[in-house]
């Protein structure tokens, strides 16, 4: 599904390197974490990987299904089936949650070659899917994000996931913020949306995270490569004795 292939990214605009060749391969069906201490460019692979701006890729390789994505504009990454939850979700004022709900998730469906939902059909999937994630009705009628609480925009996020249905998730501390419930709410959104044919990568600082939404893969990431992988086990010695020690291990 998705592989990177020593991928090398720094700033564009100066000599700031971030990503040092990164290696990861993630297979349909597989959920994939990423731990690591703040900087080590965790929020940097998931930014270059969905096509913004102000990044500068020097070496290396991401493919979804083959498909080279860091030649292709963001939207056609969407349309390929890339989703990124943002750690810091963007305020759009002037752009109702739901009109920008269902304008993505037609353009997501004529790029797949499907017909428009009907406004009928999408206001009962777009109810059904915040519902099952405590979003009220107004919450749908605010502009997007905009005077939303930090756990409001994290569950918004995941509205927006499931309305789109991507074949590769990417989550970037979508857990930041959240209280218990809402991680609950959050987390069984995600595992309701888990099958044979979608990927998840989900960046966390917290094991407590991946107790809700199971990882078949932890990956540690520091100074910009990825420096250990394992299994669940490997977020839960990172929670008992922090970095220092397989930092120290891997030199
Ligand atoms: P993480 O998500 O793992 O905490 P980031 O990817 O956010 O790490 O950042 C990695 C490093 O790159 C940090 O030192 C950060 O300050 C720097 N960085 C990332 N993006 C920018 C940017 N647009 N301008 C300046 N520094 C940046
Ligand atoms: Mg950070
Ligand atoms: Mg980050």
């Amino acid at each position: 599904m998705l592989e990177i292939n020593n991928l090398h990214v720094k700033l564009e605009d100066e000599d700031k390197v971030i990503l040092r060749g990164v290696d990861l391969k993630i297979g349909p069906g597989e959920v994939h974490a990423i731990m690591g201490p703040n900087g080590s460019g965790k929020s940097t692979l998931s930014y270059v990987l969905s096509g913004r701006d102000g990044y500068e890729v020097t070496a290396g390789s991401a493919t979804l299904d083959g498909q080279e994505l860091l030649e292709m504009e963001p939207e056609a990454r969407a349309a390929a089936g890339l989703f990124l939850a943002f750690q810091y979700p963007v305020e759009i004022p002037g752009v109702g949650n739901m009109t920008f709900l269902r304008t993505a998730v037609n353009a997501q469906r004529k790029a797949r070659g499907e017909e428009e939902l009907s406004a009928g059909d999408f206001l009962k999937l777009v109810r059904e899917k915040a519902k099952a994630l405590k979003i009220d009705a107004e919450m749908l009628k605010r502009p997007v994000n905009v005077g939303f609480s930090g756990g409001e925009k994290k569950r918004n996020e995941i509205l927006q996931m499931a309305m789109l249905e991507p074949r590769m998730c990417i989550l970037d501390e979508t857990d930041s913020g959240l209280d218990v419930d809402a991680m609950k709410l959050v987390s069984d959104g995600v595992n309701a949306l888990r099958s044979a044919g979608r990927s998840f990568l989900v960046i966390t600082h917290y094991q407590r995270l991946l107790d809700h939404i199971k990882p078949d893969v932890v990956h540690i990431m520091a100074a910009g490569r990825i420096v250990k992988t394992g299994g669940p086990e490997l977020a839960l010695e990172v929670e008992t004795n922090g970095y220092a020690d397989i930092l120290n291990e891997v030199g």
